[in-house]
């Protein structure tokens, strides 16, 4: 059994649970500890006493921890990539991509123990000085999703960290092997007992623990909106800080204007890379109608082309769904989609192999109406919707027209168009001529609307949710 991490010391559990390959269910990559509330509270224990000397120690020695955890992790990528294929269900090369941005993400905020600015102003009353600086929070609590299983641990708990603050993890139950081998790099790195603390089980025992504990002074959650509205809700009736990143309806607009090959691979990458299990995901195409049915049939024409199957096999595009559960939601989406009028023009179909695995072609409604469940609510599988428009306008009008704000984009060559959607669509994050998924490492990530909470998450703006600002008044007299 794979043990919690728990004030620098491995601890089993009273009980394990199999982490599944979905690319061959009979595969079970480890046997993981289920934590109770005790070893969660234990936990949340072990992070309060190590806080003041972690938060008070060397900004040079916590940058150097942090550094030697990224070069950990990139010079693992390939047996790291691989283990989060495993378990998750991406290719290999996405596992790989997927675990070197957690080394760089590492690196990044190594830089930033040593770059935490402040300010200093002069009063309004003669002889008397201001200053104003940033303070970590104390106990962080951090609890993520299965669909990077690496990279939202390696975001939320180096930035923590970074700052300051000592962290509980609490890694989605279906794929604990990522996290368990980065709480083992963190402490090997040097960082000193009970500042990262590792605690796998259900997000309703542990998770709940950590929302619950006065001692916790902030959660950081990604997951689905309606467990955020219970951890955002939870947390405020407590005074915690909270950060929510939760789902998308992300739509990628196609101009008449646009370069064909260029918008066809935007949307075949940003809507089924990855399983099309991204929050990013361009689940809704709105193309204008001088190139909608080329572009649909190219899209279509595209799909057939991807191989999907056994994540860790060479030539394969799109990996399994990542658990049963999963797939049946797809599928009866898809179902959904059909009944309510929509065409399916490629794929939706279940894949056999020869593993037992997840299958699921990626599959490409059109006729589709803004209005349709599939087109308002997140499936999180490879499903993307085609949505008619008249024109720009239209587009614009469609696109914001979800209760999400996650990612938006458009293709085109006219800079007029792209300028107006990036100044008017309604969403976090904005782009032109690219995928709606796909982020770079040192900017801020985070949406509008439903679909998060709090600040920015990455990047310089990651001190915003981190830190908590101290303006201090010193009279010399
Ligand atoms: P959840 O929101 O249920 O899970 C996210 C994390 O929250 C997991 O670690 C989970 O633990 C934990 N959790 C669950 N319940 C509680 C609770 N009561 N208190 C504290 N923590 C809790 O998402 P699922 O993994 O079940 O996925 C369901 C749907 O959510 C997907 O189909 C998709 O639509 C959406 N989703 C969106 C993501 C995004 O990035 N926007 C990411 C993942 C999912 P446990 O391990 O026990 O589940």
């Amino acid at each position: 059994m794979k043990p919690q991490l728990i004030g620098g010391a491995w601890v089993t559990s009273p009980t394990a649970t199999p982490n599944i390959n979905p690319s061959d269910t009979r595969e079970v990559i480890a046997e993981f500890g289920q934590a109770d509330a005790a070893q969660a509270c234990a936990a949340i224990a072990a992070a309060a006493e190590a806080f003041p000397a972690w938060s008070r120690g060397s900004i040079q020695r916590r940058g150097e921890i942090l550094d030697a955890v990224g070069s950990e992790l990139i010079a693992r990528a390939p047996e790291l990539g691989r283990l989060l294929a495993r378990e998750e269900g991406k290719t290999l090369a996405e596992g790989v991509g997927e675990t070197i941005r957690a080394g760089q993400i590492f690196k990044f905020f190594a830089g930033e123990t040593l770059r935490l600015t402040g300010d200093a102003l002069r009063s309004v009353r003669p002889g008397v000085e201001v200053s104003v600086t940033r303070e970590p929070l104390g106990v962080v609590g951090l609890i993520t999703p299965w669909n990077f299983p690496i990279a939202i641990p390696a975001w939320k708990a180096a930035a923590a960290l970074a700052y300051g603050n000592t962290v509980v993890l609490k890694p989605a139950e279906l794929t604990p092997a990522c996290a368990w081998e980065l709480a083992d790099i963190i402490q090997r790195a040097g960082a000193p007992a009970g500042v990262f603390n590792l605690v796998m089980g259900p997000g309703s025992v542990v998770g709940a623990a950590l929302v619950e504990d006065p001692r916790v002074a902030a959660i950081s959650f990604t997951g689905s909106t309606a467990t955020g509205a219970r951890i955002g809700q939870a947390c405020m009736a407590r005074n915690a800080r909270v950060q929510l990143e939760m789902g998308g309806k992300n739509p990628l607009v196609v101009l008449d204007d646009a370069d064909l090959d260029l918008a066809v691979e935007c949307a075949v990458n940003g809507a089924f890379y990855s399983t099309g299990q991204r929050c990013t995901a361009s689940s809704r195409l709105i193309v204008t109608e001088g190139v909608h049915d080329r572009f649909a049939a190219a899209v279509a024409e595209r799909l057939h082309k991807l191989v999907v199957g056994h994540a860790l096999e060479d030539g394969v595009h799109v990996g399994p769904v990542v658990d049963r559960r999963q797939l049946e939601t797809d599928l009866d989406y898809i179902d959904i989609g059909r009944k309510e009028g929509a065409r399916l023009l490629a794929g939706g179909e279940l894949v056999t192999r020869e593993t037992p695995g997840h299958f699921l072609s990626p599959a490409l409604f059109v006729d589709v109406d803004n209005s349709m469940r599939i087109a308002r609510e997140e499936i999180f599988g490879p499903v993307a919707a085609v949505i008619r428009v008249r024109d720009f306008d239209e587009a614009l009008a469609v696109a914001n027209d979800t209760p999400y704000g996650l990612s938006a984009g458009i293709c085109t060559a006219s800079l007029k168009h792209a300028t107006a959607f990036r100044q008017e669509a309604r969403a976090g994050m904005v782009m032109v001529n690219l995928p709606t998924a796909g982020v770079d490492p040192h900017v801020p990530f985070g949406g509008q609307k439903a679909s998060s909470y709090g600040p920015r998450e990455q990047g310089r703006y990651a001190a915003e949710f981190y830190t908590t600002v101290k303006t201090a008044y010193t009279f010399a007299g």
